[in-house]
């Protein structure tokens, strides 16, 4: 009965390890997603801001078409100034030249003015455009990285849970039943005891079950937790 006490203590660091695979195993895809939230907030701001730079753009183009027909229309009217015969006519031109000029000043004013915001708006995008571009490789990578790194680790988990349960059968089966019963609830399904304490539920056994214990005879459960309790010599 000694053994069965000694392969049921050596399920506990084969237990672990495979719990720990299994967090492994469900931190690698959350870790791709995580990834994936990152790039499509960046994209989004990128996009975002490329978008009000594109517009502005727009906008200064309007204005500098509407300066360049206005110019025309100037040259035009200047060039009628010297035909022109009567006087009332010509102040209505002389008007209008000056009502053009006054326009195409204003223009120029607001062009200047979004001038010097599209250009920062441009410093913005492309740095957030760098940024988008970081964060898409880098998923890339993890997407390629994490194909080969699950088949690696689903391998070993297999593995490792054969291995464990050749451990198992080498229990009697009311106890490996006991094991995989207390292992759908609790992990692990096993508990060291240490100075008639059980280790992982803390209360402390009643004195005539920790001298069972001691004498390695049998396997016991935990009274409180239920765990198959096992004592290190
Ligand atoms: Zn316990």
């Amino acid at each position: 009965m000694k053994d069965h006490m000694q392969r049921l203590a050596q399920t506990v660091q084969i237990g672990q390890d495979i719990q720990n695979l299994k967090d492994d195993l469900e931190e690698i895809p959350a870790k791709v997603r995580r990834l994936e939230a990152e790039f499509q907030a960046a994209d989004e701001l990128f996009s975002k801001k490329k978008a009000e730079w594109e517009k502005t753009e727009g906008e200064i183009r309007k204005l500098r078409g509407e300066i360049e027909t206005e110019n025309d229309h100037l040259k035009q009217k200047e060039a009628r100034l010297n035909a022109i015969k009567t006087t009332k006519e010509y102040q209505a031109v002389v008007k209008e030249i000056a009502t053009g000029k006054t326009m195409v000043k204003e223009r120029e004013t607001a062009v200047a003015s979004l001038q010097s915001g599209t250009d920062s708006l441009k410093a913005e995008w492309t740095s957030l455009q760098d940024k988008r571009n970081e964060l898409q490789a880098a998923l890339e990578q993890e997407q390629n990285a994490i194909r080969g790194r699950l088949e690696e680790l689903s391998g070993k988990l297999k593995s490792m849970e054969a291995t464990l349960n050749e451990r198992l059968s080498a229990l009697p089966e009311d106890i490996r039943h006991k094991y995989i019963r207390v292992q759908a609830k609790r992990q692990p399904p096993t508990a060291k005891v240490l100075s008639g304490t059980c280790q992982e539920c803390f209360i402390s056994l009643p004195p005539q079950l920790y001298i069972e214990i001691r004498k390695t005879q049998e396997i016991h459960s935990c009274p409180n937790c239920h765990r198959l309790l096992y004592i290190e010599e």
